[in-house]
């Protein structure tokens, strides 16, 4: 769009921990065809979303239709944490074989949001396996730069949607 400066067509990978906005970020800003998730895909292969069993599955068939509409030319954005180096690193190397811009959207927001979203959800991912994925996004976030994107995005989520934490009142 006109203010994120995302060209037509990208390869956008989506970067940052459970609750971070990564999925609704998405939805905003392009068409549901046009997104790839792997929670998505472990509940088609597997009993649901959260279904860890059908990962290795899931993100076999993400990479089989990032690639399919890479080599299309036609954008798609990878909804997943986007933590794995490695991972990222292969959809770069895709990108430029198949002439998209290469582009990282890397979602943060407080670390009291994120866990308070966390809670609020239906299945919320165990406090532990949070803290690991906020401190493995903040050493993914640092080491984007030196990636080689076209095009990095920050999409910082504002925290007054929620209530602010009051210090207690002095008795
Ligand atoms: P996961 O990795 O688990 O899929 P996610 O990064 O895709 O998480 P979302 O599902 O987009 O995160 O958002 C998590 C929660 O935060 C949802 O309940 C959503 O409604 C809320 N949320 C996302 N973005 C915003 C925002 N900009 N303002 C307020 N609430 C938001
Ligand atoms: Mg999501």
């Amino acid at each position: 769009s006109a203010t994120d400066g995302i060209p037509d067509p990208a390869l956008v990978v989506l970067v940052g921990a459970s609750g971070s906005g990564k999925s609704t970020w998405a939805a905003s800003r392009f068409r549901a065809s046009e997104i790839v998730s792997s929670d998505a895909l472990r509940a088609v292969v597997g009993s649901g979303e959260h279904d860890l069993d059908a990962s290795a599955d899931a993100f076999d068939l993400l990479d089989r239709i990032v690639a399919g509409r890479a080599r299309r030319r036609l954008s798609v954005v990878v909804d997943t944490l986007g933590l794995d180096p490695t991972m990222r690193r292969a959809w770069l190397a895709l990108a430029r074989e198949t002439g998209l811009a290469a582009v990282v959207v890397r979602l943060t927001a407080p670390e009291r949001v994120v866990r308070q979203r966390n809670r609020e959800r239906d299945r919320s991912v165990p406090a532990a396996v949070l803290t690991r994925q906020l401190r493995s996004a903040r050493r993914a976030m640092a080491e984007i730069d030196a990636e080689g994107w076209d095009l990095v995005v920050d999409v910082v989520h504002e925290p007054e949607a929620l209530p602010r934490e009051r210090a207690p009142r002095p008795v």
